[in-house]
């Protein structure tokens, strides 16, 4: 590393003044390159800059320079690319080729002692363990190939997930490429590694987002790790380089990769390669030091800057582990102490009546804010009236508050000894609050409803219902625009949204004045972004729509059922209520609440609607599908190794596999048609051999993606 003061130095000379005095401009950008990373490692992994930071951008600021006047060197992996600066496709599917587990929770000591207890048995006696915080984030895998990231992967379902690298290059404090003094650490340094962790957001940042969404109108993050799931998976890799992201890594996927053989040392390795490694970690030798670092992160829990739900003990020796092996869904040589959940008490000052969208009335406690396990509790559902009648609560009452990690609050109850003198028992009103038509409720049923068809507040919620996130998704459409546009009488169903225009939507009055006492409006800018969001919604899944319906008892996953074997209005349409109720997942009451759904008029007249506005209403199968024969249907392929000939990833090859028909599987089993082997083909090669399954070669495999013709036998 050059010393501090020529750094300094440098930072004096402007940019071009330094391309010119440069005489190598491949060496100097190397040397920056370098230079760079080596100081972001030093700020953000381990929190110790050398440089001033106007120091720091300045030679960012040079580099950049040089990269622009010579394009021949550019590379995704230099400094300067992690601000994104590229709109990404969305993202493709990655098959682990390690599988991403879960962990086994203990819900308090008694069922850590028992984890504690198996793992003496298995060892007979205690044997070393590490303690490390539980973060609350979202989990990656991260890819390095020789050295350098390649690729950046979200847990998924454990076997599948999301490909976010351009996302993932953003983020500042992850290594693009390992340092080098990590390399004796590797068994081979050319070997492809895979390394996980957490990517978290810290909770000063997650306030700071959550209030810019709210002044912008925007959905707010429920909690952190939302945020940082969320923040992952930007289609805009920009987007994500202006969310305050950070990590912690923690493990890899192929641990026989490294010269050593122990989670401690991991840590240590982890550290040397450039990664932020949480510092408060601890090897343990007893049971007591166990208990005794779960019981410090519970006190400590709300003073760390990030979010934690609990701590990982895991056992230290890699050899142990394998002995110990993993269960269908977790690693039985770790366990996850879960904290317990958090109870404060806090002034019930009133209980409101919520209409949802299918008339249901929902009692709801509005509650002096609280901050309960990580996030403020200001309103929570008291489910019906019933419950507030068992629950005895009263406005004025001083309740109980409960809530365990991301668990929806709970009110467990009212403190009887500080009830005010003159409260009065809860009951549900006799009319809507929204539309004053009376409420009714049917035998049997715990539900008040309200059934005018007129409801505004039933309108309300099923608009909103329509746009959000796992309806249609129209970004930006949230509650103020909504009620405004309702209010105004421009919308009254989902049809109303794709009748909207530019202009019209940037003149609506928000309900405010400014300081001049002019009527505040939504804006060009908004308004814009709006109608490309709605435009957008048009093409959704078919299944998002059948969700964004609204229907009872049609949740995401049941309108995902339903549209795999009705993949277009007009299918569905044509079902019988026994056709419908013969839908795995639907019985005999959803199957009648969509049919009568269905048969409604207005609701037909709504359908109608949208279908003449552009609105999506059928699956059409994709491009590929359409345009190859699937002459390899039935087929299942395994890919293993690399593809040098063509230089396809694995997921394109199956891709085009896939796009002819065939299953792609990530494991070798005796249903496997073929595996193909690329060069350094592992264990999968050696499965298919072991199970008579054949074996093809790349150029066996471009053929068959180019011909749709197998090999013969
Ligand atoms: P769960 O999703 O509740 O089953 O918990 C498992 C998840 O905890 C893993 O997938 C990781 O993403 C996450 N996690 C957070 N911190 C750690 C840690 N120190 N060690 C292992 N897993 C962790």
């Amino acid at each position: 590393m050059s010393d501090k003061s020529s750094i300094e130095q440098a930072s004096l000379l402007n940019s071009d003044e330094l391309a010119q005095t440069v005489s190598d401009p491949a060496v100097r950008i190397e040397e920056l390159r370098r230079e760079i990373e080596h100081n972001s490692y030093l700020y953000y992994a381990k929190d110790a800059p050398a440089i001033s930071d106007a120091a720091f951008d300045s030679l960012v600021h040079e580099l950049r320079a040089l990269e622009e006047a010579h394009p021949e060197f550019y590379d995704p992996n230099s400094p300067t690319q992690r601000v994104g600066g590229y709109v990404g496709e969305q993202f493709s599917a990655i098959q682990h080729e390690r599988r991403m587990y879960s962990l086994d929770d203990a819900m308090d000591e008694g069922e850590l002692d028992a984890w504690l207890d198996r793992v003496e048995e298995a060892f007979g006696g205690m044997v070393d363990v590490v303690c490390e915080l539980k973060i609350d984030g979202s989990s990656i895998a991260l890819t390095y190939q020789g050295g350098n990231l390649v690729r950046g992967a979200t847990r998924g379902d454990g076997t599948t997930g999301e490909d976010v690298t351009a996302n993932i290059r953003t983020v500042k404090d992850l290594p693009l490429r390992l340092r080098t003094e990590s390399e004796s650490g590797l068994v081979d340094t050319q070997r492809v590694i895979e390394v996980r962790g957490e990517v978290y957001m810290p909770k000063s940042s997650f306030e700071t987002l959550n209030r810019a969404a709210e002044a912008n109108g925007k959905q707010p993050f429920a909690n952190p790790r939302n945020a940082a799931a969320g923040s992952l998976r930007q289609k805009d890799p920009t987007v994500t380089a202006h969310r305050d992201l950070s990590t912690f890594l923690y493990a890899i996927a192929d641990e026989s990769a490294l010269a050593f053989g122990t989670q401690w040392e991991l840590l240590q390795w982890l550290g040397e390669a450039g990664f932020h490694v949480n510092p408060d970690v601890q090897l343990c030798a007893t049971r007591e030091e166990v208990h005794a670092f779960c019981q410090k992160a519970v006190e400590r829990r709300d003073s760390l800057p990030y979010e934690i739900d609990g701590v990982v003990v895991k056992v230290n020796s890699f050899a142990r582990q394998r002995e110990m092996g993993y269960t269908a869904r977790a690693p039985r040589w770790a366990i996850a102490f879960k904290f317990p959940p958090e109870e404060k008490t806090t002034l019930l000052r009133d209980i409101t009546v919520q209409v949802g969208r299918t008339g249901k009335l929902t009692p709801v406690a509005e509650l002096d804010p609280v901050r309960v396990a990580g996030s403020t509790v200001a309103r929570a559902t008291l489910h019906n009236e019933d419950e507030v009648k068992r629950k005895d609560v009263r406005i004025g009452d001083t309740v109980i508050v409960r809530k365990a990690g991301d668990v929806i609050p709970e009110i467990l109850g009212a403190v009887e000894s500080l009830r005010p003198e003159n409260a009065q028992p809860w009951s549900m009103p006799k009319t809507c609050p929204s539309c004053a038509s009376p409420v009714i409720r049917e035998e049997g049923e715990a539900d008040y409803r309200c059934i005018s068809i007129d409801c505004p507040a039933q309108a309300l919620e099923r608009l909103l219902h329509w746009a959000s996130r796992a309806a249609m998704d129209i970004d930006g459409m949230g509650e103020e625009i909504v009620t405004r546009l309702v209010e105004s009488g421009r919308l009254s169903d989902a049809a109303d949204y794709y009748t909207l225009d530019e202009v019209e939507l940037s003149l609506l009055d928000m309900g405010r004045v400014n300081k001049e006492g002019q009527p505040i409006r939504l804006g060009q800018t908004v308004a814009k972004k709006l109608v490309a969001a709605i435009d957008e919604s048009r093409g959704r899944a078919f299944a998002r729509v059948l969700f964004g319906l609204g229907m009872r008892h049609v949740g995401k996953t049941t309108a995902e059922a339903l549209a795999a074997v009705y993949p277009s209005m007009e299918d569905l349409m044509g079902a019988s209520e026994e056709d419908l109720a013969a839908v795995e997942g639907i019985g005999a009451k959803i199957a009648h609440s969509i049919f009568l759904f269905l048969r409604t008029p207005d609701n037909q007249a709504v359908i109608d609607r949208l279908r003449a506005r552009g609105v999506n209403l059928a699956d059409e199968p994709s491009e590929e599908q359409e345009a190859l024969p699937q002459t390899l249907e039935g087929k299942t392929f395994v890919l293993t190794g690399t593809l040098v000939q063509s230089g396809m990833t694995r997921d394109e090859a199956g891709a085009a596999l896939k796009a002819r028909g065939a299953k792609v599987s990530s494991s070798v089993s005796k249903k496997t048609s073929f595996v193909v082997a690329g060069e350094q083909a592992g264990s999968k090669y050696d499965k298919a051999l072991a199970l008579g399954v054949p074996v093809l070669d790349e150029s066996d495999l471009l053929r068959i993606i180019e011909t749709g013709e197998l090999p013969s036998e």
